[in-house]
């Protein structure tokens, strides 16, 4: 089953009717796009990494089996960045059940390696939890990876479920970046909350959140720097906007997006684990899947770190964010024709 933006999201259970009326409301741009339509849109943006998939996976899987076609397949998911441990298991695994019999045929061993994967890459909680008012989702990563598009998109499916959304720019060190995210704050309809060029932005973050209470405001998205003069400078100024939100409201932030860039393959693994040692990550937004051949890296990062994936990235439009199912993904990442 696909899931769509109200599976991904807990909210308190009379807040979406209650919402805003409908005539206020954004157009939402895939409401009522077919479920069909929807697996085809992922299925494209997935196209390059199953194209160099598949073309080992059916020659691997659909000829008699041997030593050199599990080799050829642990190369395939390899190449496709589905990660070296994650490979192995799958494989392993995969190997085991052919041989003891359990399962025989191309098209079986092709539909139960879709659930292998699929299996690996459900880890954790993968809904983001509205119900505190107001939720603050704070959001980091890399510098180019997709924070402020991300943010953006984030903010406007928000909207759509009636809840009013506040973004805070925390991303002083770069004016084009402000800028940016207050032109996604009026596509979204949020509102928008920015500090002095070049000031704290812890300030920002504490002035968000003050804003958000005194307006009553359901959800605070904080957008983050992804580069500073050092690695570590960024990384202490990260936490440093961390406490000072878990100062204003002790649970906050309930929610840490990480953005990483799909086309970055292996990198992106180390990026999840710095982010993660460094301020914690309870979820993983995959961007640029649409131009990139190794969108197993979800996989990867998933099944290696524990980090549930949340949400992917598919293209720069508004409507390019969708929830993260496992099973579609699996399926999208290896179903031929
Ligand atoms: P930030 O530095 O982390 O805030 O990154 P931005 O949000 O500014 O995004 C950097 C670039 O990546 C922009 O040109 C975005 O349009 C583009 N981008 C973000 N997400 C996606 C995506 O899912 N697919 C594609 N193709 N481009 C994306
Ligand atoms: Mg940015």
């Amino acid at each position: 089953m696909a899931r769509d933006w109200r599976d991904l999201f807990i909210v308190d259970g009379g807040r979406v009717q209650d919402g805003v009326a409908a005539g206020e409301q954004p157009d939402s741009p895939d409401a009522d796009e077919p479920r069909q339509g929807r697996f085809r849109r992922l299925r494209d943006s997935l196209r390059r990494t199953r194209q160099a998939l598949g073309a080992e996976i059916q020659a691997t899987l659909f000829e008699d089996l041997n030593e050199e076609s599990w080799e050829r397949l642990e190369e395939a998911l390899i190449y496709a960045d589905v990660g070296a441990q994650t490979t192995a298991q799958v494989v392993s695994e995969l190997e085991r059940e052919a041989t003891s019999g359990a399962i025989s045929g191309g098209e079986a061993l092709s539909a139960r390696l879709t659930d292998l994967l699929a299996e690996l890459a459900r880890t954790g909680e993968d809904r983001i939890d509205l119900r505190a008012k107001p939720t603050v989702i704070f959001v980091a990563g890399v510098n180019g990876t997709g924070k402020t598009t991300t943010v953006g998109k984030l903010a406007f499916h928000i909207r759509e479920l009636g809840l009013s959304v506040l973004l805070g720019a925390g991303d002083t060190f770069r004016a084009a970046g402000v800028e940016q995210l207050e032109l996604w704050a009026e596509r979204a309809g949020a509102a928008f909350v920015q500090g002095p060029p070049g000031g704290d932005p812890g300030a920002v973050a504490y002035d968000a959140i003050a804003t958000a209470r005194r307006e009553n405001r359901d959800v605070v998205i904080i957008d983050t720097a992804g580069r500073l003069h050092t690695q570590d400078e960024l990384m202490a100024e990260l936490e440093k906007v961390r406490r000072v939100i878990a100062k204003q409201l002790p649970e906050a932030p309930h929610e840490t997006l990480l953005t990483v860039d799909a086309t970055t393959g292996q990198n992106g693994l180390r990026q999840a684990q710095m982010f993660s040692d460094a301020i914690g990550v309870s979820g993983l937004v995959l961007t640029k899947l649409d131009g990139t051949a190794k969108g197993g890296i979800a996989l990867a990062i998933a099944s290696e770190l524990g980090i549930p994936v949340k949400l992917i990235g598919i293209g720069e439009q508004l409507e390019d964010l969708r929830p993260f199912e496992a099973r579609e993904f699996a399926r999208a990442l290896l179903e031929q024709g």
